[in-house]
């Protein structure tokens, strides 16, 4: 509809963060836009076929919050290092430069539970990868992701093969 025709607008481009030469998408503007973030959030929970949302941290939290909210489900936000108080377990993955950690909090997810993974974006795809390993080894149903933007440059959807990640807009 329109109003996600104008999110797709408020998507903010930034030259040369977090270093030179990236151009950095920054979906802040979306999230501010009540009807942009409305229509996003719908959007991201349309599949409705999950029992519980898995936001990535940090902008995923934003996002995943209020698509559980919208479809009656709770949420787990997967937080980097150092954060939480009891860690259940913890994922290690590549980036372009270095390596990054996810981390699932303790008695969060509960085994058998289908899961729906939300992020703002879809770069490389090392991050739902991480996200997708820390539901199945909680044995849950990694169903699938919904991000707002996916960079298809990255060819990130390779990082986790015969997965449903459903992109609403692409570059
Ligand atoms: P990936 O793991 O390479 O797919 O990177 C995805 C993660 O990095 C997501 O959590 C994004 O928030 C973040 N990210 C990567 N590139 C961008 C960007 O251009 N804009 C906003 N976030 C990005």
């Amino acid at each position: 509809g329109p109003a996600l025709k104008r999110a797709a607008g408020l998507v903010r481009e930034v030259p040369d963060f977090p270093e030179p030469g990236v151009l950095f998408r920054d979906i802040g503007p979306v999230l501010a836009d009540p009807d942009a973030f409305g229509a996003v959030v719908h959007a991201l929970g349309r599949r409705g076929d999950f029992d519980v949302v898995v936001g990535v941290e940090a902008r995923g939290f934003l996002l995943g919050a209020a698509v559980a909210h919208a479809c009656g489900t709770g949420v787990v936000g997967l937080r980097k290092p150092g954060k939480l108080p009891a860690v259940a377990d913890r994922v290690d993955y590549d980036l372009e430069y270095g390596t990054a950690t996810l981390e699932l909090p303790a008695d969060a997810l509960e085994s058998g539970q289908r899961v729906l993974v939300v992020d703002d974006v879809l770069a490389t795809g090392g991050t739902l990868g991480a996200a997708r390993q820390l539901a199945d080894k909680a044995g849950c149903e990694a169903v699938g992701a919904a991000v707002v933007l996916e960079l298809t440059a990255l060819e990130g959807r390779a990082a986790v093969p015969d997965w449903d990640v459903q992109a609403l807009f692409t570059v």
